[in-house]
This record gives structure tokens, sequence and C-alpha cells, in this order.
């Protein structure tokens, strides 16, 4: 097993956020390639589900390098929105991915739904699925989900995306609001990671 470890690996993600936070979980003898370092656009993400989109990326990008490939799909669900934005999380942003226009989405789409949403419970989960491909071979696919509700108000300054509006289960703090470290053990990316880490 041992000559079989990774030692080179491409992370497929133009995210910023992403990328940070999946080069934080790998360990430090895999030497990481960006795709800014490659020049690479995203392909089209016409799938249906996470676990596609995110296979779509994974082998896109290593048949593009030659490289191993390790993809992240995700996206935020909320239960009274009938789980959007989901797979749509990243273009509820629009074309510039601004996360200050995907979040005042989230709070329009709501009000619309239920004028007294604020004093529910908004049931939501952040989903991750990880994948690994060699050219255009899936390695393995997994799935990563963290459950937790929305906040009132966006609070927090750190992380990205949805983070300043997302509470995990059993916090009282959103992502946002959380030192990176602490967001990065218990969020859904983490969870996908444990799965997937066996086959680096
Ligand atoms: P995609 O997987 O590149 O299509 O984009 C996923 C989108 O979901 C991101 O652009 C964020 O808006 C959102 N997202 C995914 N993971 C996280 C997270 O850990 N925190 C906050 N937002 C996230």
């Amino acid at each position: 097993m041992q000559n079989k470890k990774i030692k080179k690996l491409l992370i497929g993600t133009n995210n910023k956020g992403k990328l940070r936070e999946i080069r934080d979980l790998l360990p430090k003898y895999i030497k990481t390639y960006s795709t800014a370092r490659f020049k690479l656009k995203s392909p089209k993400e016409n799938g249906k589900t996470f676990q596609q989109n995110s296979l779509i990326k994974s082998n896109y990008f290593s048949s593009k390098t030659n490289l191993i490939c390790l993809a992240d799909d995700s996206g935020l669900e909320i239960d009274l929105l009938n789980k959007k934005p989901g797979i749509f999380s990243a273009r509820w942003g629009g074309a510039n991915s601004d996360f200050n226009k995907a979040i005042k989405r989230v709070y329009r789409e709501l009000n619309k739904k239920d004028k007294k949403w604020k004093n529910k419970k908004i049931k939501a989960r952040f989903v991750c699925a990880l994948s690994l491909s060699f050219l255009k071979k899936k390695i393995a696919c997994v799935l990563g989900i963290v459950e937790g509700k929305i906040s009132n108000t966006p609070k927090g300054k750190n992380g990205f995306g949805y983070d300043p509006i997302f509470i995990p289960n059993k916090s009282k703090k959103t992502f946002a609001e959380m030192k990176p470290l602490q967001k990065c053990r218990l969020d859904h990316r983490y969870k996908a990671f444990k799965k997937i880490k066996k086959f680096l």
C-alpha cells in the first residue's frame, strides 16, 4: 500500500475558499496544484446531483493536466425552499460569485415563502461531494453532510459563501463566526474528506 500513495494532486476548484480548506485537510507530503496554475476555467456543471457535478470537474481537470484530481461540488440545501439553492448555490451569486447577493436571495426567497420564518427553525444542511479521478476515470466519489439551521441575520466575517447564515446543530455560532480550524473540523467537506482519504 505504502508505495501506492498519491504524491502529486491537482485540487479541482477555482473557488479560493474551497482551495484553502482542501489544502488544510491534505497530508503535507502531497504536493498540491491549483487549477489557476494551469489557467484552467471550470467545465460546465450540467449534472443533476452534487456527485455528478463533482465527477464532471475531477474528470475534466485531470484529463487537462494528466494529474490525479480531487474535486468538490458543494452547496446549501434549505428545507423550506425545497432544498434550494442546492447544486445552484454558486450560481445564486451571479456571474461574479457575489456571496452577499446569494445571501440576499436566500432571505428574499424565505420571506416569499413565509413572512414569519424568523420565528421558526429553518432547517438546512451543507452537502459536499468529493471525487477523485485520473484522466476520465473515477477513483472514488463520496458525500459529506452537516445539518443545521439558517440564522436570522448574517453573522461573522470568516469563511466564504453562505458561512455567515449557517448555524450547525449543537452550536450557537454561524460558520463565519468560528475560527477557520473550528469550522474545518466539523463541516461537510471534512466529513467527505474522512471518507475519501483512504484513496489518497
Ligand atoms: P460549486 O461547488 O463550485 O458549484 O460551488 C458551491 C457553492 O456552495 C459555493 O460557491 C458556496 O456558495 C457554497 N458553499 C459550498 N461549501 C461552502 C462552505 O463551506 N461554506 C459556505 N458556502 C459554501
